[in-house]
């Protein structure tokens, strides 16, 4: 068969090889589907390849949180801040931003909340079903995470997010205070002013989790096809009956648009504006210091989180909104450093094996776009995940597969609706 001809009449195509295009192709060939997918770089070296790895259901809350507004005007134009604002005239982001305060209310926040928590609990047990029944090596841990506070006040008030998300959703932490945090984790700073710990929190290694899917995909027949970027769609009516790429046409019965960050560019050719912007992050990686903190944490002061994986050990986060800015600002890597030193004792900064950056797919509402684009009917959006796509992979790719085959939806598909 020549390459060409293998990729010449898919069943469906999925543009973009994130872990969300990974989990979608998964499902549909669930489904019985054929899949290909294209990639305008490597499959998994967009944001699905150096972040966190938390898979996280604890994560309910969006950013648009009633007090959020005034929290971002006070740090965004500062260089030191975790959220960053870099000036420039942007009436994409400006708009963004615009759409974005108008959300911070609780009403549009509880809402918000409602789906993701039904998305993460189905995300979760979808997780389990494939890592733990697959034996796929990306060093699955299911062993919680902590949220930790440098001053005892905040540790006291987040008893009010707590009970929030306790009462209505059932999803409680474990408090401990400083002292039984220290010594629950002689990795941190004597002096912390405690922490929650949410025992339903899961932390994998993404980049894994990538090579496993690929392997996964490729056993079933899916077709990979690198550094080729989708430019738009031929279409006959309201039927797309080809993608358009630079090395020619590539056809489909139905096309999953998973492109992340990017999605944006492809917004003439969907037939909707899909507010999308890249809300940078920063991760380094290093080995396992010899004291290493037994899980993974958020230092919540600092919105800095770290990962012990089995094979390294990871620092990361910051955002900010510096548009498709593909620099590294070794300002926001001192931030995550700084924050490293505050809380643990050996931060391992002088053996840093890798520096990474990703743009999340930042939407204004804190949800996903998962729903068909409206200029055509085979044309499929799966895109916006902001800082949760490795947790909603799964329920996405298994939503996108319902979609598609016209089952009925496992999770009420209207909240993720386009345009809204
Ligand atoms: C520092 C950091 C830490 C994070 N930690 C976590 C965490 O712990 N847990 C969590 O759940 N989430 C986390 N996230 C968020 C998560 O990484 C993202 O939400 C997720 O990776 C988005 O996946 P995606 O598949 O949509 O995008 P990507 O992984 O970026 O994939 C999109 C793909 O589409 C391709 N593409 C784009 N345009 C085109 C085109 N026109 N044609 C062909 N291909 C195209 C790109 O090359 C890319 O490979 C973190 C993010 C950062 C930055």
């Amino acid at each position: 068969m020549s390459s060409e001809s293998q990729f010449d009449e898919a069943d469906v195509v999925v543009i973009g090889g994130g872990v969300i295009g990974a989990m979608c192709a998964w499902y549909l060939t669930e489904a019985g589907r054929t899949v290909t997918i294209i990639d305008r770089g490597r499959l998994g070296r967009g944001c699905s390849h150096g972040n966190c790895g938390y898979v996280s259901p604890s994560h309910i809350l969006p950013l648009t949180t009633p007090g959020a507004v005034s929290m971002a005007l006070r740090s965004m134009f500062s260089n030191k801040s975790p959220f960053y604002v870099k000036p420039r005239w942007s009436p994409a982001l400006w708009s963004w931003m615009w759409r974005f305060a108008r959300r911070c209310n609780q009403q549009s926040m509880l809402a918000a909340a409602d789906t993701l928590h039904e998305l993460l609990q189905s995300a979760k047990s979808l997780y389990r079903e494939l890592i733990v029944g697959r034996g796929l090596n990306v060093e699955w841990d299911d062993n919680g995470i902590f949220f930790v506070f440098h001053s005892p006040n905040k540790f006291e008030q987040y008893a009010k997010t707590n009970a929030l998300l306790s009462e209505r959703y059932g999803v409680a932490a474990i408090p401990f205070d400083g002292r039984q945090l220290a010594a629950a984790e002689p990795a941190l700073q004597p002096g912390l002013g405690g922490a929650w710990l949410y025992e339903c929190d899961a932390q994998l290694r993404p980049d894994k989790l990538m090579c496993e899917m690929r392997r996964l995909l490729a056993d079933r027949g899916v077709a990979f096809k690198e550094n080729c970027e989708v430019n738009g769609f031929v279409a006959e009516g309201r039927q797309a009956i080809q993608a358009s790429t630079a090395d020619g046409p590539i056809r489909g019965r139905d096309y999953v648009v998973a492109t992340g960050a990017w999605t944006p560019f492809l917004n003439r050719h969907l037939g909707c504006r899909i507010p999308i912007q890249p809300g940078k992050g920063y991760s380094i990686t290093m080995p396992r210091p010899e004291l290493c903190p037994n899980r993974s944490m958020i230092f919540e002061e600092h919105r800095v989180a770290i990962t012990p994986l089995r094979s390294c050990f990871r620092i990361g986060s910051t955002m900010e909104f510096a548009g498709y800015d593909t620099s590294i600002n070794p300002k926001r890597l001192e931030l995550l450093r700084e924050a490293a030193c505050l809380y643990l004792r050996e931060p391992n900064l002088d053996a840093v094996e890798d520096t990474w950056y990703g743009w999340r797919p930042m939407t204004t509402d804190g949800l996903p776009y998962i729903d068909r684009a409206p200029a055509f009917e085979n044309v499929w959006v799966a895109a916006g995940h902001n800082m949760l796509g490795l947790s909603l992979a799964t329920v996405t790719g298994q939503l996108i597969s319902d979609l598609i085959t016209r089952r009925p939806p496992h999770i009420n598909p209207h909240p993720l609706r386009l345009p809204r």
